[in-house]
């Protein structure tokens, strides 16, 4: 048996608010999966508890962080939102 190593996160579901993230095994290997039944919110990163400060149209964005890898840093887990690839936002900014 293997994933034993894999923490609970206890963070509660953005979407419906109910269930929390938990890690899984998906088709495609590890996820973390909103546990209340008929929610189908799941994230392929595990989300880190803070939560994405970028500015969008409509204010701040408010979407939960995932962890990210060695070359990418902690980003948004919101596909919309710019801060899902932070790294490219550094390029962008051209410092
Ligand atoms: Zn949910
Ligand atoms: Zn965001």
């Amino acid at each position: 048996m293997t994933g034993c190593d894999i923490a609970p996160t206890g963070i509660a579901c953005p979407d419906c608010g109910a269930g929390t993230l938990e890690p899984k095994r998906g088709r495609f290997g590890p996820i973390h999966a909103c546990t209340a039944d008929g929610c189908g919110t799941w994230l392929p990163s595990r989300p880190t508890g803070a939560i994405c400060g970028h500015p969008r149209d409509d204010g701040p964005c408010g979407a939960l962080m995932v962890e990210g890898t060695k070359t990418i840093p902690d980003r948004c887990s919101d596909r919309g939102c710019p801060n899902r690839n932070p790294h490219r936002l550094a390029r962008a900014a051209g410092a």
